[in-house]
């Protein structure tokens, strides 16, 4: 199963809210599509679940052209909209035997489905409840009840976790894991720890384009820019002079009292020349850490507004 898309351009009036984007997800790949609100990502989703049209391009869901295909390509897919929206009035078994339904899933099937989706995302301890009295983190497992209802071989979750207090952040993302290893499942979210912890493949949107796209293994390799940061910190008092002297250096900026923050070349390791310094001051150094560059440093890097 997989995901293709194609110079794809969805313009909203004059706004270009996605522009000539094109992408391949395979089986098996938990793919987070990550970039900061209004990047792109729910449009991109709405097209790939045939909500919208896009004004240039094609998207295809296991080589089914949706615009062509609609009816295929939706019994294939799951969908989890932005802020999953849900009928308060009804009760969970209701509405998932009324999606069933939408799916022209045969009555006595459906039955057995909605039990085995309320099983499956948790939510027997709620299962009598009306859904307008479910709290948000409830709310959310049906709506992956009802993504998940025709048993569709690809899933598209439009920020699954937003707004989810902690434990149910954890709980969501173990589910959307499990998920994983037999479906083929695109997420959008803003959070760079999500992508880190659920996902294999990670896609960055910034203002409708692509600016990354690949392994995380590959994002984590951006972090090694040939410069490395360190924060030491001495019993007593420096010159500026003496750190400067050492090979390597780039920059050096003093913090407070006797802490420096050092940037210098990867290529030569500087911790052992600042200890050595110290000793020859006959003083000590008290703290000495390396100032990696988070994966949330990078996204940033990658997604500020450079208009
Ligand atoms: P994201 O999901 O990444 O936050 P969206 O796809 O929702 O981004 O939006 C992309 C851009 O398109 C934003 O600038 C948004 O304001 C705009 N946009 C989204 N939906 C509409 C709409 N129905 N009409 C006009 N502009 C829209
Ligand atoms: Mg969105």
């Amino acid at each position: 199963m997989s995901i293709r898309v194609a110079g794809i351009t969805k313009l909203y009036g004059q706004q270009k809210a996605l522009d000539n984007v094109s992408f391949t997800i395979n089986t098996g790949e938990i793919t987070g599509f990550l970039g900061p609100n209004g990047a792109g990502k729910s449009t991109m989703m709405k097209i790939l679940t045939g909500f919208i049209p896009p004004n240039e391009g094609s998207a295809f869901i296991n080589d089914l052209d949706i615009l062509q295909n609609g009816i295929e390509t939706r019994r294939l897919t799951g969908y989890l909209p932005e802020n999953n929206p849900l009928y308060p009035d009804m009760y969970i078994r209701e509405y998932l035997l009324y999606v069933a339904r939408l799916y022209k899933i045969p009555a006595a099937l459906a039955k057995k489905k909605v039990e085995e989706m309320i099983e499956r995302t948790g939510l027997l301890p709620e299962h009598q409840k009306k859904i307008g009295a479910l709290s948000k983190g409830y709310r959310q497992r049906v709506g992956l009840a009802q993504a998940l209802i025709h048993d569709p071989e690809v899933l598209i979750l439009d920020e699954p976790t937003s707004g989810l207090d902690p434990n149910q952040i954890v709980e969501i993302r173990s589910l959307i894991s499990d998920l994983g290893k037999k479906k083929t499942v695109m997420l959008s979210t803003h959070i760079m720890q999500e992508v880190e912890s659920i996902c294999n493949r990670v896609i960055i949107i910034n203002e409708g384009r692509i600016v990354e796209d690949g392994a995380i293994d590959k994002l984590q390799s951006r972090k090694e820019t040939g410069v490395e940061t360190i924060i030491v910190e001495f019993s007593d008092k420096v010159s500026r002079t003496d750190i400067e002297a050492i090979q390597g250096i780039i920059k050096i900026h003093g913090l407070k009292d006797n802490q420096w923050l050092i940037q210098s070349q990867t290529t030569s390791d500087i911790r052992p020349v600042l200890f050595n310094l110290a000793v020859k001051k006959g003083i000590t150094v008290l703290s000495m850490q390396k100032k990696e560059k988070t994966l949330e440093e990078v996204f940033q890097e990658l997604t500020v507004n450079k208009s």
